[in-house]
This record gives C-alpha cells, sequence and structure tokens, in this order.
C-alpha cells in the first residue's frame, strides 16, 4: 500500500532551500516512487548528485517534466512563467503542476496561460523557511507544523488540490486553502512588510555616521540581531516577491507608515499613556503566536546562554 498524498514521478524544478527540503522530507515520508530534480547551474546539478538525495538531477526542465505526475517549481517568482512556457508541451496529462512561490496571485497570472488544460494548476505556498539558500540548505523537518497554503484558480479538480494537500500534509504542514489576492494581502503585512522594514534598519544602521559599523555589530543583541538574520535572506527571491505583490505590499505600507507617525508623535508628546498601551496590545499578539505552536516559548527565541562561572 502507497503512503496517503504519494506520487509514482515527483518533478522538482530548482533544488534549493524549498526544493531540497520537500526532496528530503519526501524521500523520508516514502511519498514518491522516483525524484527527479533539475537545477540551473553545473554546480548545483554536481552538488545534488553528490548529495544522493533523489533519483536523478537532469539539465534540462522538459526532461524532468516528462512522465511526471507530480511537477513542482522551486524557483525565484519571477522565472515562474518563463519556466511555465518552457515545460508546458513536455507534461503528462492529468499531471498535477504546482509551485512554492511567496506570491501568488503574480504566479497566476504568469503560469496558467501556458499550461495545457489536461493537467491540474495548484499554486502553493509553504510559509516556512530560514534565511539560507542553496542545495545543502534545506532540511526534512522545514515543513513540521507550518502552514502551506494552496490557491487553486477557479474551477480546478477538488481530488487534484486533495492530493497536493495529502502530499504537505505527510511532510509535516498545516495546509488551508484561500484565493490567491487574499494569499498575497495576508502575507504582505505576515511576511513581505517585516522583511522590508528588517531590510530598512539594517540599511540604515550600517550608513549612520555617528555610530560605527563595528558597534552596530558589536552591540546587536539589542534587538537589532534579530532583524539582521531577516535581512539575510536571499536577495533575488525578496526582489522578485516585492515586484510581484507590489499593491498589497504598497496597501500595507500606507497604513504602517501612519501607525509609525502616531508612534512618533506619542514620542515626540512624551504621550507614555498612548505607547504603554500600543506596547501591551503588541505584547498579546506575540502570546498568541506562541500559544498556537508557531514560535517557543522559550526567552530569547531559545538561544543558549553560558552559565555565569565563577570568579
Ligand atoms: P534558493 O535556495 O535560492 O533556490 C532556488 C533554486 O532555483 C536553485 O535551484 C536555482 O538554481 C534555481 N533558479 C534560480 N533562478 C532560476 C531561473 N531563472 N530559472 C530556473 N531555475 C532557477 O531559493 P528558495 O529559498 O528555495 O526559494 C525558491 C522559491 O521558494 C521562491 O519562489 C520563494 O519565493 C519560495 N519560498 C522561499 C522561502 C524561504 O524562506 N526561502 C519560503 C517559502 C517559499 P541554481 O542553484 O542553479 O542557480
Amino acid at each position: 500500500m502507497t503512503a496517503a498524498g504519494h506520487f509514482k514521478r515527483v518533478a522538482l524544478i530548482g533544488f534549493g532551500l524549498i526544493g531540497g527540503s520537500i526532496a528530503r522530507a519526501a524521500k523520508l515520508q516514502g511519498l514518491a516512487s522516483e525524484i527527479i530534480t533539475t537545477a540551473r547551474s553545473e554546480a548545483t546539478r554536481a552538488r545534488v548528485a553528490e548529495l544522493g538525495i533523489v533519483d536523478s538531477v537532469v539539465a534540462t526542465n522538459a526532461e524532468a517534466v516528462e512522465g511526471a505526475d507530480l511537477v513542482i517549481l522551486c524557483i525565484p517568482v519571477g522565472a515562474c512563467g518563463a519556466v511555465a512556457q518552457e515545460i508546458a508541451p513536455y507534461l503528462k496529462a492529468g499531471a498535477i503542476i504546482s509551485d512554492v512561490g511567496s506570491v501568488k496571485g503574480s504566479i497566476v497570472k504568469d503560469m496558467a496561460p501556458h499550461l495545457p488544460a489536461n493537467v491540474h494548476f495548484v499554486p502553493a505556498h509553504p510559509v516556512a523557511g530560514t534565511e539560507h539558500s542553496g542545495p545543502d540548505s534545506g532540511f526534512a523537518e522545514l515543513f513540521i507544523n507550518r502552514w502551506c497554503i494552496l490557491t487553486p484558480p477557479e474551477g480546478t479538480d477538488v481530488s487534484a488540490t486533495e492530493r497536493l494537500r495529502a502530499f504537505w500534509a505527510a511532510m509535516g504542514a498545516k495546509v488551508e486553502i484561500m484565493t490567491p489576492d487574499h494569499h498575497d494581502l495576508v502575507l504582505a503585512i505576515t511576511s513581505h512588510l517585516p522583511h522590508l522594514i528588517a531590510y530598512t534598519i539594517v540599511g540604515t544602521a550600517d550608513e549612520l555616521g555617528q555610530v560605527t559599523s563595528s558597534e552596530v555589530i558589536k552591540f546587536s543583541a539589542g534587538g537589532f540581531r534579530d532583524f539582521t538574520r531577516i535581512a539575510a535572506s536571499d536577495p533575488t527571491m525578496w526582489r522578485d516577491v516585492f515586484l510581484a505583490n507590489k499593491e498589497a505590499v504598497l496597501e500595507m505600507l500606507g497604513t504602517f507608515n501612519e501607525d509609525l507617525s502616531k508612534l512618533t508623535r506619542a514620542i515626540r508628546r512624551g504621550d507614555g499613556e498612548a505607547l504603554f498601551d500600543h506596547f501591551t496590545r503588541t505584547r498579546a499578539i506575540r502570546r498568541g503566536i506562541v500559544e498556537i505552536g508557531q514560535d517557543s516559548a522559550a526567552p530569547d527565541f531559545g538561544r543558549p546562554h553560558l552559565p555565569l562561572k565563577k570568579q
């Protein structure tokens, strides 16, 4: 008997953090009889072959998707349209075509027109990641207890969506279905805006004249350090996210700027009550995130603290 969410042949286009994590998790859970992958560069292909996780790594996307029952594009958002066009003539009838892009509206707009009518297009976004990229960065546990949002376009075959749901669930993810536009609005505030703020703060600190770069690095534990982790995320991926989710990000940025002005005013006027009320509300949000198991309750994100040695 095959496991729930099992596919005979899975093709992963791209073997970076997300593609590599899917390969590792799917292998471990027996979700594919065969996994075939492709990567753009010779260096990545050589490394993937060396890792020995997938059954084969090939040079062309066309070769990878031929005969595949599930094809997942694990590449930057901006590259998905061209790759969909490239693979379209080679797709097996009845195959499920998916992706992992962090933006969904643009993916549907860029990919759907190229795909033949006899395949099922079910876009997906695993809301899980790290600041690392490349073939060595993936790990099988990445999706455990994390959300994976599926955004099937209207009219998508329900059983295809359910098969993909089972695939992600077997890798440990919690699956939710929503429209591409709603996904983009939600992620604009929960993921895209925080990244933009981190990129801004780290850039601003770097440009400060009165505080030296070495001081910024030396005293980074005071909150700045956590921004630097986010601001170390892949530049290609995040460039594409902001270009592809422009409208929703600009909308959220407008609201953010208004709230920042309110806090600026409270500081200028010495309005401690307004500041206290705001910080109390945000503290409750953090508690809520911990309560639903989306982060650890351990202080300082569970970072180890060395014991104080007796003098
Ligand atoms: P990654 O580690 O940088 O891997 C990207 C992969 O895509 C590599 O195999 C790369 O091949 C390939 N690639 C790059 N440009 C390409 C192109 N123009 N055509 C074909 N292949 C190309 O990236 P990742 O973090 O796995 O991200 C992949 C996707 O996952 C993105 O759409 C991103 O939005 C989404 N995502 C990322 C995260 C996260 O936290 N990182 C979380 C959720 C979703 P080479 O190595 O040969 O260049």
